[in-house]
């Protein structure tokens, strides 16, 4: 859990370059504590907001995804790479974000980024509780921003 001080706080767990163009969550008062994460998509459907914290940290890291257009030629099931449930085409889709000005990771996952729904309902399913795949989620999340996009647990010394 960790805590949204002001809007300010929010905007500064993105990427310099991604503070630009920041669509605010709606019904976000703050301050705002997040559980486990927080996810948003802007009004237009086209990008995919992220805000969580490295495992042990209480630091918000902040990811923008772009949506890939939706190829409906797509049948088969995909699978989410951070929450591994499966979904058509609409459900679980590439996201992109940009590295640098240069070049851009995609991740498979779901468009909505609803992961921590779908674990908590599996965990409903089978009767477990769903504190470990909530936690495997962030660790993968986590993994993403660090190894694709570089960001650290603590800020740079
Ligand atoms: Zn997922």
């Amino acid at each position: 859990m960790f805590r949204l001080e002001t809007d300010r706080t929010l905007i500064e767990a993105f990427r310099p370059r991604d503070r630009r163009v920041i669509e605010m969550p709606s019904g976000v008062t703050f301050p705002f504590f997040v559980r486990d994460y927080l996810a948003w998509t802007e009004t237009s459907g086209a990008r995919v907001y992220l805000v969580f914290s490295a495992p042990g940290s209480r630091k918000p890291i902040g990811i923008i995804f772009r949506r890939s257009s939706q190829d409906a030629s797509v049948r088969t099931a995909q699978m989410c790479d951070w929450c591994h449930s499966y979904g058509s085409s609409s459900e679980v889709g590439l996201l992109t974000t940009d590295v640098n000005s240069k070049r851009r990771v995609g991740v498979l996952l779901c468009v909505d980024l609803r992961c921590k729904e779908k674990l908590e309902d599996a965990a409903d399913r089978t009767g477990r509780h769903p504190i470990e795949s909530l936690k495997q989620l962030q660790e993968r999340m986590f993994r993403f921003a660090h190894e694709a996009l570089g960001f650290e647990t603590q800020p740079a010394a």
